[in-house]
């Protein structure tokens, strides 16, 4: 393997959110290549080469962050996710889209922009509203299925020069929504200052990210991988926003990836007061100690400790001539298998339900990935869930292999074997 850095990456020396140059390292994770770089059998030999992968506290403004970035067209070019196949992301954009217009009074008719909107199954609903919408979306086959389908979507990357564009062809924006983009980019003040510039002012900025709270209660740390540049809490965002002209009025827990955060923001001299649930979130994060570096050292304690019990029961399991193979091929699992030194020596193949992962190799391991009818042919004696966070719902559906002998193995938050 190769980890000379090409051109394709850089790394920056300040603060994403302040600017600030004081930045500590607050863990380091194992280099890997971009977490969903599937590779075909073609390509397999093709060296892929690795990028740093190391979490940096600002102590400044406590901002979490990834300084290596990245180019984001190697991250995006292949990108596939479509929003609209998940049920349960259909639902949770429809109670999103109602509470939010629950709350803030705006006027019918208004536009609504949103950024990042994939095949643009939020807008369909603030269309159904009587809105007019827009989507913004760098995917260049899903923005043109999306405007296909009726809800307008330009083919670009967000920034202040698009934002322009927008105003001038369709007016300021009442709404402005961007949901698991905010953490992929590398210039936020130019993004929110984008923002500002096409948000009426009367107009509300909503937003959703992953939040660290939950990565660091939960033991997320394999959601950190090189697409995620940012690890957001409460606290960094409110002068991050004051920064920017902008101010944080409402915060809300949610539940999307594991633990996600709501953040609702208007102009500075916009109508709305302060929510209660501002102040709350930050008293609960500085109790946690989010602002905290010796926070991060712990829970890079914690993950070693997994770590070291995991390979140690692998090792034993594979000198016994035991068959491992891994049960889920999500973009997590690169930062999983990379951090905790698993290879082939360990896992025999990969598992995965989807048909555009079959047939692949694993990013930078080369581990192959198979359908789940492989687990019949190959009859491996033990399943690695590498998508724990299913655990429950994968050992259902693989509940014939564990009354056959079988045994399941859940890496977090704890190693214990089923
Ligand atoms: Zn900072």
């Amino acid at each position: 393997m190769n980890s000379a850095l090409p051109k394709l990456h850089y790394k920056r020396d300040s603060c994403r959110l302040c600017g600030g140059g004081t930045l500590k390292m607050a863990l380091s994770l194992t280099p890997s290549p971009p977490a969903n770089a599937f590779v075909k059998e073609s390509e397999l030999e093709k060296e892929q080469p690795l990028y740093p992968l190391d979490l940096y506290f600002c102590e400044e403004c406590k901002h979490l962050q990834l300084l290596d970035v990245v180019d984001p067209s190697l991250l995006f070019e292949n990108y596939v996710y479509v929003s609209g196949t998940s049920q349960s992301f259909v639902d949770h954009f429809k109670r999103y889209i109602d509470s939010v217009i629950g709350k803030y009074p705006i006027p019918e008719n208004s536009l609504v922009v949103d950024i990042g909107s994939n095949d643009g199954t939020m807008l369909s609903f603030f269309k159904n509203y009587g809105f007019s919408v827009l989507g913004i979306d760098p995917a260049r086959d899903i923005a043109h299925k999306a405007t296909q389908s009726g809800i307008e979507t330009w083919n670009s990357f967000f920034s202040p020069d698009l934002a322009q564009d927008i105003i001038r062809q369709k007016g300021l924006a009442h709404i402005v929504t961007a949901n698991n983009v905010f953490a992929h980019v590398d210039d936020m003040l130019g993004f929110v200052q984008g923002v500002k510039q096409m948000l009426h002012a009367d107009g509300v900025f909503v937003f959703e990210v992953s939040y660290l709270l939950d990565v660091l209660q939960k033991t997320l740390f394999d959601t950190i991988y090189h697409e995620h540049l940012a690890y957001h809490s409460v606290k960094p965002l409110l002068s991050f926003m004051q920064l920017a002209g902008l101010m944080v009025i409402d915060v809300e827990r949610t539940t999307p990836h594991g633990g996600s955060l709501r953040v609702t923001v208007q102009h500075r001299a916009g109508p709305y007061k302060q929510e209660q649930s501002v102040i709350d979130a930050v008293i609960n994060e500085e109790k946690v100690g989010l602002d905290k570096l010796t926070t991060f050292l712990a829970y890079g304690s914690q993950i070693q400790a997994i770590k070291e019990r995991l390979q140690e029961l692998l090792q034993t399991l594979k000198q016994q001539g035991k068959r491992i193979a891994g049960y889920g091929a999500p973009a997590k699992a690169t930062t999983l298998m990379y951090h905790f030194g698993l290879g082939s020596e360990h896992i025999d193949f990969i598992i995965d339900d989807s048909p555009l992962k079959q047939g692949l190799y694993s990013p930078g391991l080369h581990i192959p990935v198979l359908q789940p009818e492989a687990i019949e042919h190959e009859s491996p004696d033990y399943l690695l869930i590498l998508a724990w966070n299913f655990a429950p719902q994968i050992m259902e559906k693989q509940h014939s292999f564990h009354k056959h002998g079988g045994r399941f193995i859940i890496p977090i938050p704890k190693v214990c074997i089923i």
